[in-house]
């Protein structure tokens, strides 16, 4: 039931017959929620300005969520962890001084996503604020604990969904095209500088790698796709076989979506995501290297600009926004966020 409507609710039909279920109820329940916070947002504090980490010169939300959407975007404070009244503290890492010149990002109440259960009703803006992950829509929910890797090991490879783990433990999937800095950002994530490797070793980058984590969750590494020098024939199995696991892999809690934020959309990742959305597989889009800022050669577009784009080009196959997170392994940006956000929707999982 998980699998068919947690928290991204394609616009287009589910092909493979899944049905809305209780957590739909429950989602939608929280999206009227926001919008009564909204009134009373703008209602008893018209003037309020609260940011998240984005350059000074450029706004998310006063670029273009506005324009797609008439409704007024809630800036969120930059000391948005100095209060996560509900979850387990984490250790956050110190901001390179890149963002300390940093200004508000906007992001519209119905562009964050609000996990299930999850009552945002009752949050003055401050609070409203302190719930959410820095460089993220994501907000926190009571079931974001115990997010702190203190084991991983590389536990098997599996050429088939069917000889995937079978202890029923919850999993992440990443996948992302070649090169977008898969294997650098689960290093990252379980704070090894080699453990992905064994996903590189010839004969392993075409499997499913499952690594344990704290003997009780799975990070899962896919197979890059849309490699250049891939044979056509080659790049087709790889979609069979990525296909298969996320349609059939009833323990997977979401996909991890990794998309280069230093370069602007490119189909490949626009069709991943729409399918991901069409198909129904929870999906979480982690925008990678988003330390690399300004590249001329890039069309001069900055990680944000780049990021609002690929939600602006996705958005009619959802029905609500998905979760989407900044990051960079240069300097560990989003790291501790993703595990929170990894930690609340496998919390969840394990409870329904
Ligand atoms: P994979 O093919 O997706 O596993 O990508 P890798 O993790 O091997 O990274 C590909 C290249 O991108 C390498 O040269 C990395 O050093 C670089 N890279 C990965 N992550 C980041 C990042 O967050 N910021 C920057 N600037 N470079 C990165």
């Amino acid at each position: 039931a998980f699998r068919c409507g947690y928290f991204l609710q394609p616009l287009s039909s589910n092909i493979h017959g899944c049905s809305q279920n209780l957590d739909r109820e429950n989602y939608t329940h929280d999206y009227t929620d926001i919008k009564e916070v909204k009134i009373m947002i703008l209602a008893q504090l018209p003037r309020l300005h609260l940011s998240i980490f984005a350059k000074s010169h450029f706004s998310l939300a006063s670029s273009h969520f506005n324009l797609i959407n008439p409704n007024p975007p809630v800036k969120l404070a930059k000391t948005l962890f100095s209060s996560l009244a509900t979850v387990e503290p984490v250790p956050l890492p110190v901001s390179d001084s890149s963002h300390l010149e940093d200004a508000p990002m906007e992001i519209p109440l119905d562009k964050l996503f609000i996990p299930p259960e999850t009552d945002i009703s009752g949050d003055d803006p401050s609070r409203l604020a302190a719930r959410i992950l820095k460089g993220s829509n994501i907000v926190l929910s009571k079931y974001a604990r115990d997010a702190q890797v203190v084991q991983a090991d590389y536990v098997k490879s599996s050429v088939r969904t069917e000889d995937c783990p079978a202890d029923g433990l919850p999993e992440f999937a990443l996948v992302g095209r070649s090169n977008v800095g898969k294997s650098s950002l689960l290093n990252s994530l379980v704070k090894r500088k080699r453990l992905a490797l064994t996903s590189k070793k010839p004969g392993k980058t075409q499997c499913i790698n499952h690594f344990r984590i704290n003997d009780n969750w799975y990070l899962v590494d896919l197979p890059g796709y849309g490699y250049a020098s891939a044979p056509h024939e080659l790049k087709k199995d790889w979609n069979k076989f990525t296909k298969d696991y996320f349609l059939n892999r009833s323990t997977l809690v979401s996909v991890f979506l990794l998309v280069d934020a230093s370069l602007p959309a490119k189909q490949i990742d626009l069709d991943y995501a729409s399918w991901l959305g069409q198909n129904q597989v929870p999906m979480t889009m982690v925008f990678t290297k988003c330390d690399k800022r300004k590249k001329k050669k890039n069309g001069g577009k900055k990680p944000e600009e780049n990021i609002k784009e690929f939600q602006d080009l996705i958005q009619g196959f959802f029905e609500t926004t998905p979760p989407w997170i900044m990051t960079s392994s240069v300097t560990n940006q989003g790291r501790d966020e993703i595990l929170l956000h990894m930690a609340q929707l496998r919390n969840y999982w394990l409870k329904h």
